[in-house]
Order: structure tokens, then C-alpha cells, then sequence
């Protein structure tokens, strides 16, 4: 597998690198409770949203390979900026860019793309996590409209979403359909707020009526369909793990070299040297599994890319946890410290191994596929 890349490529990423360091730099690590609607703008104004998307539809058509490029190139300056770029692309709207109706692609994406609207994913429930074919919100067809009912915990950035892509009991099974943030019968109840500082949200659907045309899938294949979706999703969150992980790291470096004590720079005590020697395999290996998978996906080899990019999940999430308490070592009690970069992405790096399929989720796919197909 060939991961050089070409011309065009090659100004994608620079392009991408040169705008986060000029625009996103000063303010990363401060978004913390906050969105940063400013850089959602620079975003939208370069036209890096919805990047992965249909171009018919404002999208930028790229490969799954180049979005995660963009997305490192970002999110090694802020974190917060890359998960703009990967939730215009992926999640919600991807979903809809893959199965929905031309009249679906034509309401919802194109202000995707345009930065003028955010949709959110809605899965998970109070009793239905891991087990999401256990939730229990239904979906009940009457004449023209769609009447939902119940309730969804976890949802990333609530607060922000014009549109929720809701997964559903229909009566033939798992489906899922838009919900709009203004639609009768629909309330954002309760706002928690993670460990990162970031929102996440309980939706609540009484009596929620839509017309059926906000149905993106449904049927007794609909969630097996929705759920093959996610294999791309899985790089992204990984690609975050990485991206953070290697600004950590490129900190760890400097203040290893610079930090004096017993009257040399701790860098040069060998115990450090190690650290950083490790920080810099695991990086370095999650990056080319990343990539790797994300090929796969493209190719769409079919169970393989159901593994890899289980595989590349699971490793990212642990080496970026590694890495940051590393780092979080290497800095001593200045890193320990409310407001630190490192203190911030500490925090941010902890919520990626249990969001979008647990790490042992994670485990339990990549031994079925092993189970049923062997190593690739
Ligand atoms: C930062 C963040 C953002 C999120 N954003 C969203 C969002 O936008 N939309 C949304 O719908 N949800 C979102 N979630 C929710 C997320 O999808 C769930 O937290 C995740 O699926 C796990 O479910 P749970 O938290 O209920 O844990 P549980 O499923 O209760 O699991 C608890 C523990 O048991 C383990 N476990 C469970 N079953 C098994 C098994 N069969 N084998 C081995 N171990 C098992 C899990 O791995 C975990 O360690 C988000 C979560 C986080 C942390």
C-alpha cells in the first residue's frame, strides 16, 4: 500500500497546516464548554466542510485517506478545530451522503458544507450503549409522518446541532431519520458535561411527528447497514488520538531539552530519553494503522476493513492515553496544571476509547472477524 502523496495532496496538507497555525493556534485549548463558531468559519470559507462528501452537494469528494491528512493537520494545533472537520464529514452526514434520498442529500448537506448548519448522531440510550440493538426509542409510521418516541443519552455538542440523525425501533427493525432541533415534540431535556469540559446531551422525543420523507433507512438490514458506516468513523476517532498524541509529544520534546535539573536537561536522563523514544514508536505505528485501515475502507475489502479499523481504534485509543500521561510525567507539575495543553488534551484524549465503540467492543469485533474469516 502506497502512502506517498501526490502534488495535489501534498498542498491539501500544507494548506490545512498553514491555516491552523495562522488561525487556530492562539485560541486552541481554550474551547473548553465552548464551540469555536470563528474557526467553523475558516473552515467553511476554505471549504474544508464536508470534505468527504458528494460534490454535487457542496462536498469536497476526497478519499478517506486525504480527510484524515486534513484532519491530523489540524488537529496537531487544535483538537477541538479537527472534530469540526471530522463531524461535517463523517457521522450524521456521511450517513446520509451514503444511503439517503437525493431529497435527504439536498436538504441537509449542502448547509453542512456551507457551515451554516451541524447535525448530530443520536444512538446511544440509558440502558442501550455497547448494546445499542437494545435501545428502545420507537418509530411508528401513521399515514404520511413518523411519530417517535423516547429518549437519547451521550450526544456530542447538543447544544450546537440544527439536526439529530436519530436511530430508531421501527416496527421491521433498527432504522434511523432526521430529527430537527425545531421540530415539535422534540427538547433537548438535559445538558451533562464529560470530563473535558465538553457538553453532551440527553434528547427527548414525545410524541415527535415527522413527515416519512426525514426516514434515511429502515428494515431488518437497516442497522447492520447503518452500522458499516462506522468502520470510516473509527479512523477519525483515532486519527484524533494520534493528532493529540503528537502534539504532546512535539511539547514533551522541546520542554525535555529546555527543563534543567541536577544541572542538565532531563531529556538527557535516559528514563526520558526512553519516554520520549516510546511516545514516538507508538505514535508514529497508530499513524500507519490509521492510514492503513482508512485504505481499507476505501477499497471496501469488505470484513477486513471491519478489523483494521477495530485494530487502529483500539491502538490509537491506548497509545493516546499512553502518551499523554507520559507527557503529563515528562512536564511534571506544570502539566498537572488547570489549563496546561497537556492538562487539556489529558482530559480530551480519555473520552475517544470509550466513544465510538468501546475499546473492548472494539476487542469483541476484531476476534469475530478473526473467528470468521482468520487473520486477512
Ligand atoms: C466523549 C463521548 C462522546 C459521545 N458521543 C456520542 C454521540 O454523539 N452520540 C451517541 O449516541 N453516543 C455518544 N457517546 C456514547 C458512547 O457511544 C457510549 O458511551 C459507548 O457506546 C459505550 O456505552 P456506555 O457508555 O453505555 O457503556 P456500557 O455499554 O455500559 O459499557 C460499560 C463497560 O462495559 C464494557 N462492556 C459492555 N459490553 C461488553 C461486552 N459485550 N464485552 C466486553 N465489555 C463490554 C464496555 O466496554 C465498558 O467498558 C459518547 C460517549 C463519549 C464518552
Amino acid at each position: 500500500m502506497d502512502f506517498s502523496l501526490d502534488e495535489t495532496q501534498r498542498l491539501l496538507v500544507r494548506t490545512a497546516t498553514e491555516l491552523a497555525e495562522a488561525e487556530f493556534a492562539e485560541k486552541a485549548f481554550t474551547w473548553e464548554g465552548e464551540f469555536p463558531w470563528e474557526n467553523l468559519e475558516s473552515l467553511a470559507d476554505r471549504g474544508l466542510l464536508g470534505i468527504a462528501l458528494d460534490e454535487a452537494y457542496g462536498g469536497g469528494g476526497m478519499t478517506p485517506v486525504e480527510v484524515l491528512l486534513v484532519q491530523e493537520a489540524i488537529g496537531r494545533v487544535c483538537p477541538d478545530t479537527a472534530h469540526i472537520i471530522s463531524r461535517s464529514s463523517m457521522g450524521a452526514p456521511r450517513a446520509i451522503d451514503e444511503l439517503g434520498t437525493p431529497t435527504l442529500k439536498e436538504r441537509y448537506l449542502p448547509s453542512i458544507c456551507g457551515g451554516d448548519s451541524i447535525m448530530s448522531i443520536a444512538i446511544s440510550e440509558a440502558h442501550a450503549g455497547s448494546d445499542a440493538a437494545a435501545m428502545s426509542t420507537t418509530a411508528t409510521i401513521e399515514d404520511d409522518e413518523v411519530i417517535v418516541e423516547g429518549q437519547k443519552h451521550w450526544v456530542t455538542k447538543p447544544e450546537v446541532a440544527d439536526a439529530f440523525l436519530v436511530y430508531a425501533r421501527f416496527p421491521d427493525g433498527i432504522g434511523a431519520l432526521v430529527i430537527e432541533a425545531s421540530d415539535a415534540g422534540f427538547e433537548l431535556e438535559r445538558t451533562d458535561v464529560n470530563m473535558a469540559g465538553h457538553h453532551q446531551g440527553t434528547l427527548r422525543f414525545d410524541d415527535c411527528r415527522v413527515p416519512v420523507d426525514r426516514i434515511l433507512i429502515r428494515g431488518e438490514d437497516a442497522l447492520v447497514t447503518l452500522l458499516k458506516t462506522f468502520n470510516v468513523e473509527r479512523c477519525h476517532n483515532a486519527m484524533m488520538c494520534v493528532s493529540v498524541a503528537r502534539n504532546a509529544f512535539e511539547r514533551s520534546l522541546e520542554y525535555a531539552y529546555d527543563r534543567e535539573q541536577f544541572g542538565r536537561p532531563i531529556g538527557e536522563f535516559q528514563v526520558i530519553e526512553h519516554k520520549l523514544a516510546d511516545m514516538a514508536i507508538s505514535i508514529e505505528t497508530a499513524r500507519l494503522a490509521v492510514l492503513y485501515a482508512a485504505e481499507t475502507v476505501n477499497e471496501g475489502s469488505g470484513w477486513n476493513d471491519r478489523a483494521q479499523t477495530s485494530i487502529a481504534k483500539v491502538y490509537a485509543n491506548e497509545i493516546g492515553e499512553q502518551v499523554l500521561t507520559d507527557a503529563m510525567q515528562i512536564f511534571g507539575a506544570n502539566g498537572y496544571m488547570q489549563g496546561h495543553p497537556i492538562e487539556y488534551m489529558y482530559r480530551l484524549v480519555r473520552g475517544w476509547k470509550i466513544a465510538g465503540g468501546t475499546v473492548e467492543i472494539q476487542r469483541n469485533g476484531i476476534a469475530s472477524v478473526l473467528a470468521k474469516h482468520g487473520y486477512r
